[in-house]
């Protein structure tokens, strides 16, 4: 039976207790939802981690106790964010999948302005610099799309050999400044990435079920869980991210696929699996 990889966002860089109490911001929280999440059925774990006020954060130790609490617990693929909040310093982004390898680490593609306020800065000699790294330590890079200029600029990293091909993307559709989440948009996306590539989408807030929808139909991979959405529905904040892990099982299951368990994720995106034993 054909397989969905599923990866689960369980707190992202923004979401606030404010928003949502059930956000799990330290990490015995998250390795606890991500857990729960993995035993629900969900192949990836998509990690951000807060400084003790809860802000955002690239802080290494938070990531290296959050990693190993869950590596300790569960073989889901890892995937740490590098762009843990705006305007962090270009080594603090990349030594957390440096020093914890995990085997899939996010790659964001290109430079926008993130709202009407402030700028989410990816410099190309930055993004030469990740990739070079990523590639040195066996990580593989989830390539975040925000809008379209960023897969011609991914094209640009596949053929200098900083990324290597087949690929796999990540649309992000809904961000402040990005593209706006739309099935027009999501459609036009994929098809402008190579035919060989492996790729996923989410639509941020009240566009994350059409998205979910769409990108079922469309034969992506999925993305749930608390930074991309609080709401399980109109009105009705999710009490945890596995409602949200349980709900694309059910639509799964009902276009007649599977999850993928963390090893089918691994065969179907091409990971090095040895990076998520180094644990400790
Ligand atoms: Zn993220």
């Amino acid at each position: 039976m054909e397989k969905v990889v599923l990866t689960v966002a369980t707190t992202g860089a923004w979401t606030t207790k404010d928003q949502t109490p059930y956000v799990p911001l330290h990490p015995e929280e998250i390795a606890d939802e991500v857990y729960a999440c993995y035993q629900a059925g969900a192949s990836i774990a998509h990690i951000h981690v807060r400084d003790d006020d809860g802000n955002p954060s690239m802080d290494y130790k938070k990531f290296e106790k959050t990693v190993n609490l869950i590596r300790d617990r569960c073989d889901i693929v890892l995937n740490l964010t590098s762009s843990g909040g705006l305007g962090l310093d270009d080594e603090m982004r990349m030594r957390p999948f440096m020093e914890l390898k995990p085997e899939l680490a996010s790659f964001d593609c290109g430079s926008m302005n993130w709202g009407h306020s402030t700028t989410f800065i990816n410099s190309p000699p930055f993004l030469e610099e990740l990739g070079q790294r990523m590639k040195e330590n066996g990580v593989k890079p989830e390539i975040e799309i925000f809008d379209a200029g960023m897969v011609y600029n991914a094209e640009y990293y596949q053929k200098k050999d900083i990324i290597d091909s087949p690929s796999h993307y990540q649309f992000v559709l809904g961000a402040p400044g990005g593209m706006a989440a739309t099935v027009d948009n999501l459609v036009f996306l994929k098809n402008l990435i190579p035919k060989d590539s492996t790729w996923s989408a989410f639509g941020i807030g009240k566009m994350h079920l059409p998205i979910q929808y769409a990108t079922l139909a469309l034969g992506g991979h999925l993305r749930v869980g608390m930074e991309d959405n609080v709401y399980y529905s109109k009105g009705v904040l999710a009490k945890s991210n596995v409602e949200f892990v349980n709900r694309a099982k059910r639509l799964v299951t009902e276009i007649g696929k599977e999850l993928a368990t963390p090893d089918e994720a691994r065969k179907i995106l091409g990971l090095n699996k040895q990076n998520s034993t180094v644990a400790n």
